[in-house]
């Protein structure tokens, strides 16, 4: 390792606490990789190692590594209006272009966008908005919100106490009120909990189409239509938090579009830039919308300085133009198949690994002693194969809460066959080497 390397290695140490990150680890070993490059799906670190990305980084870079275009209108933008507020009734360019476009875009009615700066921030707001909407529709009681065990919304003070895995609400020690969480395949659940607590005490209920960080969790076919009739039925404002399987990830548009039923919010982030820049936003229905046209007589006191921001929109909508010109969702869903087709055939090689899953390309690889009995190790041994995977060139993560075992996936929606079988061929080399 040369001078500079490790002159980096220690500044990191030293100065740079990371976001979710063992510290103890990270302080005895430095960084595992500092990436200087990326191209398609690898990314290339300072030693010249080339992995895989098999996680589209944080799963977000749906349109691959190395876009020169995406440079070229960040440039553009920023040499012109980087910047300038939305407050008020100020506007910008990139920023009316973008909320329209996703109109077009979105399922159903959801048809205005409220920007933020990534998904924690669109959380927090929708959560916000849901109960603003009920104030202004006279029912200011209406507030609790409910979400799922095994979600994920973010870190944000709302978005946490929204999370259902525990692990991140322990965390700190105090947080919002009003949040609850049901068993997350269970529509009786949700009924149950909105008849014990009453209706007239909920603003709404929130799910991850399909639940990312929490272990790639798929709904059954009938579940939202479920959760979507109930909400009706009560008077409940249903939110998707689409941060992940927005924008092509799932093999459509968006997650929820599987389940032929709309929501009444919409939160978004990553693939709406693809990590070019920093975005999110949520998107509200035309009925939303309209309570805030009739009723809201103040000023709608929720807004951050970087909502519409000029060059993320900008971004935003080249990554939309690439993704469309480029069929990347069409690929999504072809290649998402040969995912799970590859798992199938490593299930049949390694008796390790037990149940396997994908939608488009969002899938989840299960870590069991023995495929006969499905019982897990007593320490999980995911992290383990992540690391031996990262030195074999496949980046991955794992997924340890609430006893899971399991490897997730989400390489960026680029990706051909042929790079599919280079990570079937690298799980499977350590797969081996491991037992
Ligand atoms: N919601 C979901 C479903 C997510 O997976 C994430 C991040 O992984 C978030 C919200 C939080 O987004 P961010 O990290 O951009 O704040």
């Amino acid at each position: 390792m040369n001078h500079e390397i490790q002159e980096l290695m220690e500044l990191d140490k030293k100065h740079f606490l990371h976001p979710t990150s063992p510290v103890q680890q990270q302080q005895q070993d430095g960084p595992g990789f500092i990436f200087t490059k990326g191209e398609g799906v690898f990314l290339e670190d300072i030693q010249g190692r080339r992995v895989i990305d098999g996680m589209s980084s944080l799963w977000n870079v749906n349109i691959g590594h190395g876009r020169e275009e995406m440079g070229e209108v960040a440039k553009e933008q920023m040499s012109t209006l980087a910047f300038s507020s939305c407050f008020a009734t100020y506007s910008n360019e990139p920023a009316i272009r973008l909320a329209a476009k996703l109109a077009e875009v979105a399922p159903g009615h959801l048809s205005a966008t409220f920007f933020t700066s990534g998904g924690s921030e669109s959380n927090d707001t929708a959560y916000k908005l849901a109960r603003h909407y009920w104030i202004l529709k006279g029912q200011p009681e209406k507030k609790k919100i409910v979400t799922r065990t095994k979600s994920y919304h973010g870190v944000a003070m709302g978005a946490t106490s929204a999370t259902g895995l525990k692990p991140f609400r322990d965390f700190t020690n105090s947080l919002a009120p009003d949040f609850h969480y049901v068993d997350h395949f269970s529509p009786d659940a949700l009924r149950e909990f909105i008849e014990t607590e009453g209706a007239d005490s909920i603003a709404a209920f929130v799910a991850e189409p399909v639940q990312g960080a929490g272990g790639v969790h798929i709904a059954p076919e009938t579940y939202f239509k479920e959760v979507r009739a109930i909400c009706d039925q009560y008077d409940i404002l249903f939110i998707t938090d689409e941060v992940i399987t927005g924008f092509g990830r799932t093999g459509t548009y968006f997650g929820i579009e599987h389940y032929g039923v709309v929501p009444d919010m919409m939160c978004f982030a990553k693939g709406v830039t693809s990590g070019y820049a920093q975005l999110g936003g949520v998107m509200i229905s035309d009925q939303v919308h309209q309570a805030f046209k009739d009723h809201s007589t103040g000023t709608l006191l929720h807004g951050y300085t970087y909502s519409g921001h000029a060059t993320a929109c900008r971004v935003a909508l080249k990554n939309l133009e690439i993704i469309e010109r480029e069929q990347l969702i069409d690929n999504a869903k072809e290649m998402g198949e040969e995912l799970l087709a590859g798992f199938q055939k490593l299930q049949s090689k390694h008796n390790l690994i037990g149940e396997v899953r994908a939608l488009g390309l969002m899938g989840a690889v299960e870590i069991v002693k023995d495929q006969q009995t499905n019982e897990r190790f007593a320490t999980p041994l995911a992290p383990l194969v992540v690391t031996e995977a990262a030195k074999r060139g496949l980046v991955l993560r794992s997924v340890v809460f609430d006893g899971q075992d399991t490897l997730v996936f989400a390489p960026p929606l680029t990706i051909n066959k042929e790079e599919i079988e280079q990570m079937m061929t690298i799980l499977s080399e350590t797969f081996s080497a491991i037992v």
